[in-house]
């Protein structure tokens, strides 16, 4: 009996791997997202610090393989890399499967610890995060060590995307439910389109997932901004990886509390947080996760429709790519490229090297 139950689940988690290896949308889709956002970040690092090490196109590149394998496993690895103490564990589509990638920063307070967790499903980024810092930690050289950066870049990123916060459950469906109580997070918004695909690859996708960074308005901020950034980064103590994803992830949360402009007082807040008491006691899965807004009528984040408050009371109407959408978005990934170059500049610390700031002015 015992067997035929494993046979059935193997056979259920083989489906589930082909399936999330080709359907993932848990975040910003790889190449379109997180690609960029590093891309960028290593750039403003660059014009930052004078760091021999982390300037190769080498490192750039494995950078870049460790995001993507966070949510495309590890079908790029070499032989060598997957003899990597804890990269197999740690990247392999099989842990993705009971590993999500969200995180509240409240889950930190210990009452708050277990609600994360739900039979074998961690809905927390929390395991992903420890593997890749111990990783990070362990490996001997610094081509082994790109790796797992990688990794924390990925679900760095990710925390500045509002419904990875709040957090709100978004990624496959029929396929989520049957790894424990999910209905109630999977189940409500079937008739708006959030929702897309048909049985085993019905998913919930978000919209901030999908928007294209746009590399050039964020390039011209960085230019700007990153001077002084990195000046404090320097001066003040050495800041660890998470403290810099938890002050992320509460940026992005006093993003959406702010008002959406010339919107009658509703916050962005609307689009992923005040909805509905749900039945009580509520599920597990239903005390981690809020759910989208599909009030009748209510927009969906990007796309044209009326925004309201509380009460029902229309704020404003926003038009498809409003350009208050697009600002708040630019806000978002703008966010991420900094806690990343805070990410590397720990990264090239921890290397032990003598980093230098760049001398900006007269020689430049
Ligand atoms: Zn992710």
């Amino acid at each position: 009996m015992k067997c035929r139950f494993r046979r059935l689940r193997r056979g259920f988690y083989a489906t589930f791997l082909a399936f999330i290896g080709t359907h993932n949308a848990y975040a910003y889709v790889p190449e379109t997202g997180h690609a960029p956002l590093t891309q960028l970040a290593v750039q403003g690092y660059q014009q930052c610090f004078d760091n021999q090490t982390l300037a190769t196109p080498n490192v750039l590149n494995r950078l870049l393989q460790g995001n993507m394998a966070m949510d495309h496993g590890t079908g790029s690895f070499s032989d060598e890399d997957e003899a990597i103490p804890g990269a197999i564990t740690l990247f392999h589509l099989i842990t993705r499967i009971t590993n999500w990638h969200f995180y509240r920063p409240q889950e930190q307070r210990p009452q708050e610890q277990r609600l994360s967790k739900q039979k074998n499903v961690e809905m927390s980024h929390k395991r992903l995060w420890k593997m890749a810092v111990d990783g990070f930690a362990k490996a001997t050289t610094p081509h082994d060590k790109w790796l797992f950066l990688g990794a924390l870049l990925h679900l760095n990123e990710d925390l500045s995307v509002p419904a990875h916060v709040v957090p709100v459950y978004h990624g496959p469906t029929t396929l989520v439910d049957r790894l424990g109580e999910f209905e109630s997070i999977t189940r409500y918004p079937q008739d708006s389109n959030i929702t897309s695909g048909f049985w085993l690859t019905e998913k919930i996708t978000d919209q901030i997932d999908q928007m294209r960074v746009d590399k050039t308005r964020l390039s011209g901020a960085i230019k700007q901004q990153l001077p002084a950034y990195c000046q404090a980064l320097t001066t003040q103590p050495l800041a660890t990886p998470n403290s810099i994803k938890n002050n992320l992830a509460k940026q992005t949360l006093a993003f959406i509390d702010q008002p959406i402009p010339h919107c009658k007082g509703v916050k962005w807040s609307r689009f992923w947080d005040d909805v509905p008491e749900q039945s009580s006691p509520p599920l597990p899965s239903q005390r981690y996760f809020k759910l989208y807004n599909s009030e009748k009528g209510f927009a969906l984040f990007g796309l044209a429709g009326v925004v309201s408050d509380k009460n029902g009371k229309a704020g404003c109407t926003l038009k498809d790519n409003d350009k208050r959408y697009l600002d708040f978005v630019f806000q978002l990934h703008l966010a991420a490229v900094k806690a990343d170059v805070a990410l590397l500049y720990w990264a090239g610390e921890g290397l032990g090297q003598k980093i230098s700031t760049r001398r900006h002015g007269a020689t430049e």
